[in-house]
């Protein structure tokens, strides 16, 4: 069976159209979002992502705050730079950037931001309500999983509001960015839900529950980790993960996902690349979480609804 290969920068690409289009016809009711991103110390990765956003937030026009401290302050120091991103009007949306130096605990940062600008729903009230079914906030990493599974489901002809019910969805990880959010996404559309962690695969059983998955979504930061006889024909396989490996033959880095891509794709329907599947997507809707802010500030119902 050769799997579709879904390309995610296509549907982040059609995303951003949608969120341009609706911000023109918003902006007419005096919305303006405002992105801030809070960054602690130099990580390679924490810089990358920043400049994703920045330059994705600026191409529509957002206002754009950044906030950079050194790897050596104190909590203190990085509670009072969230209270001023807070405070600030011009401000809709917050967002901390990962990874925090480790003498600074993520518990207290998340808890600092105020939950109306927590567009990743890391604050525990957004994370309560998003587990009981009331999102604020959809965070960016599980919703773009499901908005390529939607995109995906719906190009084969499927209605995205009934396909999932009754189906099997694993999800390895369980970190409360990726992992947990998207079992409860995965719930409200009514999935018999699975997670499975590094004790699952200690255990010797992460093959046991990978292979009843319907869907996959693997976000264990681990390259290669679920191979083609872990899953079964015909499966749709979302891959999170992303790894910077050496190429044994060049020499160079190159970046991969949790899944071994081969393997999987010769028995899968459909399956998701690293790089060019879920990150792209990510980006786009984190941005388009910092309007939704703006607009339920202002009291506006964004008109697509896809971001809470
Ligand atoms: P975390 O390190 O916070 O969590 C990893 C999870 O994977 C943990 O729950 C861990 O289990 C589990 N795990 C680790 N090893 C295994 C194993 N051998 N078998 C099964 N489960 C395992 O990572 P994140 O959730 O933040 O990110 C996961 C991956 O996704 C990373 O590669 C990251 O770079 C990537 N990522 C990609 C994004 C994108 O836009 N595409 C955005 C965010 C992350 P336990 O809890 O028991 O330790």
């Amino acid at each position: 069976m050769g799997a579709t290969v879904i390309d995610g920068n296509a549907v982040a690409e059609q995303l951003r159209a949608e969120i341009e289009e609706e911000l023109r016809v918003l902006r007419l009711s005096a919305v303006r979002p405002g992105l801030a991103t809070v960054m602690v110390g130099e990580s390679f990765d924490a810089q990358a992502y920043e400049k994703h956003v920045r330059r994705l937030a600026e191409g529509l026009e957002y206002r754009y705050v950044s906030e950079r401290l050194p790897a050596d302050a104190e909590l203190a120091d990085v509670v009072a730079t969230i209270g001023k991103m807070n405070a600030d009007p011009r401000v809709t949306g917050v967002l901390v950037l990962q990874p925090l130096p480790e003498h600074v605990p993520e518990a207290a940062v998340n808890s600092a931001l105020e939950p109306t600008k927590d567009i990743e729903a890391v604050h525990p009230l957004n994370a309560g309500l998003l587990a009981q079914g009331q999102p604020r906030f959809l965070p960016s990493t599980p919703a773009s999983c499901f908005y390529l599974l939607d995109s995906y489901v719906t190009s084969q002809g499927h209605d995205a509001s009934t396909y999932y019910s009754g189906r099997t969805l694993v999800v390895v990880g369980r970190s409360n960015s990726v992992g947990k959010p998207a079992q409860w996404l995965g719930l409200e559309r009514n999935m018999t839900v699975i997670t499975a962690h590094s004790r699952t695969a200690a255990a010797g059983r992460l093959g046991d529950f990978t292979r009843q998955a319907d869907i996959l979504i693997v976000a264990a930061g681990k390259p290669g980790l679920v191979t083609g006889e872990m899953v079964r024909d015909g499966v749709i396989a979302i891959d999170v993960g992303i790894n910077a490996v050496k190429d044994a033959s060049t020499g160079r880095t190159r970046m991969v996902g949790d899944l071994d891509f081969d393997g999987v794709a010769a028995r899968a329907e459909a399956i998701t690349p690293v790089p060019g599947g879920v990150g792209p997507i990510t980006d786009v809707w984190l941005v388009g979480n910092a309007f939704a802010a703006a607009a339920m500030a202002q009291r506006v119902e964004p008109r697509f609804g896809l971001f809470r």
